[in-house]
């Protein structure tokens, strides 16, 4: 069985050895020198100004979402969120939940986030915007230049969910002065899932952290931020999936030759497998800005579902289906994780026999 999903996704050879492993004990200085290490490499990859810093979440990337907006904000802020698909919406769930002040701007599917619908809400003060770089439910890839302008102009954090975008899209936290932007590891990584990554500027640090008290024992940035210092967490982490993150973070820095040509490799791929997916009957794509981490195929004359199965069943390849109404007609085809080009070739073999009756 081949992965085309998006999260867990098909591991590069040498983490699986890794996986296969005994973990560890990690209270030594080994595990202390490899996660400042990895902190360095990570920075490095994410385009970090020196003064940023990096918290190690034991927890998914909804665990660091959340963790992010209450170690940053309180109910004297106000947010903007954009909610333009599930990751969005989860977003304002959790200031719901945590009493959080903020407005949502919510686009229906198919609709790209334009400089008309954001300036609507220029005339609002807000402190703070919360937004998936990539909205993972439908592929859309915001224009972060345009978010971060805005969020200059109005003096607000900017927090980026960058969960699905990290390896796959141009993230860069200098460039866009990005305030907090989280990651995680079963996603562009392509490790086991259990870790998430939450890089943060040293005005959260020094604006936010530490003055306001977050409601979680487990999760209080401060804490993690003290304990890093020496390559540390408070608690035990995923640990295996440490050892994976700093093989993959040396494979991309030295084996590849740094986050440009696994960016390139990334885009090249995504770009050829829609050229060959355009003109195939039953299937289009959606005309939004894309990631490179997936394309959304929008089906018609059959439903995502049945091609869902021919897929799995016949042809050993899982593509990631969605929930809810879009459900129906959307399926989406991931481009992270460990893919050779042959197996993208068997990937559009299987996709032609299959939308030509295959199923
Ligand atoms: C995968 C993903 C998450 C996190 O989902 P978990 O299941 O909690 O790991 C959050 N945001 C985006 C944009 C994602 O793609």
């Amino acid at each position: 069985m081949k992965l085309f999903t998006v999260g867990p996704v098909e591991m590069y050879p040498f983490t699986l050895k890794t996986a296969a492993g005994q973990i560890p004990y990690f209270r030594t200085k080994e595990f202390s020198a490899m996660m400042l290490e990895s902190e360095g490499l990570l920075k490095k990859q994410m385009h970090a100004p020196d003064t940023s810093r990096l918290v190690f979440l034991t927890a998914s990337g909804t665990g660091a979402m959340e963790a992010t907006v209450f170690n940053l904000f309180n109910k004297d802020d106000r947010l903007l969120i954009i909610d333009g698909g599930s990751f969005g919406h989860r977003f304002a769930q959790i200031c719901e939940l945590h009493g959080i002040p903020h407005d949502v701007l919510t686009l229906s599917f198919g609709e790209s986030l334009t400089s008309e619908r954001l300036e609507e809400y220029s005339g609002t003060a807000y402190t703070g915007l919360l937004v998936n770089i990539h909205e993972t439910s439908t592929g859309q890839l915001y224009d972060i230049n345009m978010l971060s302008d805005f969020c200059r102009r109005k003096d607000m954090l900017l927090v980026a969910d960058a969960i699905s975008s990290f390896l796959a899209d141009d993230v860069n936290a200098e460039k866009y002065s990005i305030d907090a932007l989280i990651t995680s590891s079963q996603k562009g990584l392509a490790l086991g899932p259990g870790m998430s990554f939450v890089l943060l500027s040293e005005r959260a640090i020094h604006d936010r952290i530490g003055r306001i008290s977050p409601p979680s024992l487990y999760l209080d940035f401060s804490d993690h931020l003290k304990n890093q210092e020496r390559g540390q967490t408070p608690f035990t982490p995923a640990v295996r999936v440490l050892y994976e993150l700093n093989e993959m973070l040396r494979h991309i820095e030295y084996d590849e030759g740094g986050i440009e040509n696994r960016l390139n490799t990334i885009r090249a791929e995504a770009e050829w497998f829609r050229s060959q997916v355009r003109g195939l009957p039953h299937v289009t794509i959606p005309e939004y800005p894309l990631s490179n981490a997936l394309t959304p195929l929008i089906f018609s004359g059959v439903t995502a579902g049945e091609v869902y199965e021919a897929m799995r069943y016949k042809h050993e390849m899982t593509l990631t289906p969605n929930g809810g109404e879009l459900g129906k007609k959307l399926l989406r085809v991931g481009h992270i994780g460990y893919h050779p080009h042959k197996d993208q070739e068997q990937l559009v073999l299987a996709l032609k026999d299959v939308l030509n009756g295959g199923i």
